[in-house]
């Protein structure tokens, strides 16, 4: 019988050095990837240039291939690909699915009903026509009132009513960067990723990525959520334990393999004592026969 053949990817943005939370993404994507015998490539998500960090997709990349990653085909940089997302929201805006919007967030919070889940949701004061008297800031999809839900494969069924809980989202600012839905999207569909393993910190932005990916045409990828990275206590992650660089303090050529058993307990595997000690390649290995994904923790926990 024919199956599908998987493409799944990596794609840290390089704001900061790998940390422990995009190790157990890069881990995920790859094990779940690599199971199916599927491609895993390696895209850098450097859109937002102001926040990239000179040097640190280099240092990420080395970082990887240390602990024994091995990327498919050339990676991908964000940075690269503006004209491909002018095109994209060209084509919304032709089609009549996007809409130059003049609010600014002072203005969108006097008259947003309360905030869902901290996220303004947009009055649509713009969709008829930018008023006369305010100025393009903002180009925003346009979306209806459907509940549009999908099957994850770790966290099971997710839902979400776009026009409730977000509005009419900003797919591109007059003075940055174009959306980072949108680039995700354009760029999963142009690699031909159909598996996406990412933090669930991403789960509720899914929504809004499928509906771009019917509104382009684009086939919707498989998702799995993976739980996100705690502090010790249960906490969330702070900005200096998340900012901990993998590298550092860790002689990555001695204790590869046990950083990668960790990760692997971490996403509920049980990989044998003895392989601590074994070289990265060796762990990964082990991790891509063995991987039991009913295993895979729903809820966040410390990485210990
Ligand atoms: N660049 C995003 C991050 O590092 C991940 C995007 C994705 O996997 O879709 O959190």
């Amino acid at each position: 019988s024919e199956t599908k053949s998987i493409v799944g990817r990596f794609a840290p943005s390089p704001t900061g050095p790998l940390h422990v939370g995009s190790l157990v993404a890069a881990l995920g994507s790859y094990l779940i990837a690599k199971r199916a015998g599927g491609l895993w490539l390696l895209r850098m998500e450097d859109l937002d240039l102001p926040r990239v960090v000179p040097g640190i997709a280099d240092d990420m990349m080395a970082t990887l291939e240390k602990l024994g990653f091995k990327w498919d085909g050339e990676v991908l940089y964000q940075s690269r690909r503006t004209e491909q997302y002018r095109a994209a929201a060209r084509e919304l805006q032709q089609k009549g699915l996007a809409y130059a919007c003049g609010c600014t967030r002072k203005e969108i919070a006097e008259i947003a009903s309360a905030p869902h889940e901290g996220e303004l949701v947009y009055p649509g004061v713009c969709r008829e026509g930018l008023p006369p008297e305010k100025v393009e800031r903002a180009l925003r999809v346009k979306v209806y009132d459907e509940v549009i839900s999908f099957e994850d494969g770790i966290v099971g069924r997710y839902s979400q009513h776009l026009s409730a809980s977000c509005g009419d989202f900003v797919i591109h600012r007059a003075d940055g960067p174009y959306a980072y839905h949108l680039a995700v999207v354009v760029d999963d569909a142009a690699s031909g990723v159909n598996q996406v393993v990412r933090g669930c910190d991403l789960l509720a932005s899914t929504p809004r990525q499928i509906y771009l990916q019917r509104i382009f045409g684009f086939p919707t990828p498989d998702y799995y959520h993976l739980p996100l990275v705690t502090g010790p206590d249960g906490s969330k992650l702070s900005k200096r334990d998340n900012a901990v660089s993998l590298a550092a303090g860790r002689d990555l050529d001695r204790d590869g393999g046990s950083l990668l058993c960790a990760a692997l307990r971490f996403l509920g595997q049980a990989p044998p004592p003895e392989l601590q000690d074994a070289p990265p390649a060796e762990v990964l290995a082990w991790g891509v026969a063995h991987l039991n994904l009913g295993a895979v923790p729903r809820t966040p926990a410390p990485f210990l």
